[in-house]
């Protein structure tokens, strides 16, 4: 099963993917959690894209394809992967498409958590809450300034992205608005209807 989630930061993609990764045993690869491991342990790639992470903006094409183009030749991803803030562009697209030709694998299914502008801040501003009350770090982009620019971002950059799919066919829309567990049941509702055509 190879499946991309996309939706707006906040849109609940890292908590469907954590239930897919177990439903399907296979791994979740998130390029956020990639780059912010490269950024912990001070690699080039790390150094480059702090700055940017950090004021919300996106890191280059480049740099996210070639950390996507070698987790996905690991062991691990063999027999399927969830794809968690990758692609993020057009460009990051079209990059996945012909990464996964040359290795003669395909896309099962693309998922878009659509969600309500309005209630993403206050999601944000929740995870902080939490995130502080079980002693741990906050990310530094989550604040009120980045993450105004993550969703501009999301807006020109990866919009398109969701159009790019639903232009091919291969976009499916779950309502991100809905409880956890009622938007996990539209997904799996989805990919069983999907399995069975
Ligand atoms: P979010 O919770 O906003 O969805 P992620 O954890 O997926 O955030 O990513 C955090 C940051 O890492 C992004 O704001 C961006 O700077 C960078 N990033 C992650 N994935 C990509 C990507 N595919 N292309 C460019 N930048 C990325």
């Amino acid at each position: 099963m190879r499946l991309i989630l996309l939706g707006p930061p906040g849109a609940g993609k890292g908590t469907q993917s954590q239930r897919l990764m177990q439903r399907f045993n296979i791994p979740q690869l998130s390029t956020g959690d990639m780059l912010r491991a490269a950024v912990k342990a001070q690699t080039p790639v790390g150094i480059e894209a702090q700055k940017i992470m950090s004021q919300g903006g996106l890191v280059s094409d480049d740099i996210v394809i070639g950390l996507i183009s070698d987790r996905i030749e690991q062991a691990d991803a063999a027999h399927g992967f969830i794809l968690d803030g990758f692609p993020r562009t057009v460009a990051q697209a079209k990059a996945l498409d012909v990464i996964l030709a040359q290795k003669h694998k395909e896309l099962d299914a693309v998922i878009e958590l659509r969600v309500d502008e309005a209630a993403l801040l206050a999601r944000m501003e929740e995870r902080v809450r939490q995130t502080i009350a079980a002693g741990q770090a906050v990310r530094s982009d989550d604040n009120p300034e980045s993450f105004r620019l993550r969703l501009e971002a999301y807006r020109e950059m990866t919009a398109p992205v969701a159009a790019f799919y639903a232009e091919l066919g291969s976009l499916h829309v779950v309502d991100g608005m809905a409880p956890i567990d009622d938007v996990s049941a539209q997904i799996d509702a989805f990919l069983k209807a999907k399995a069975s055509t």
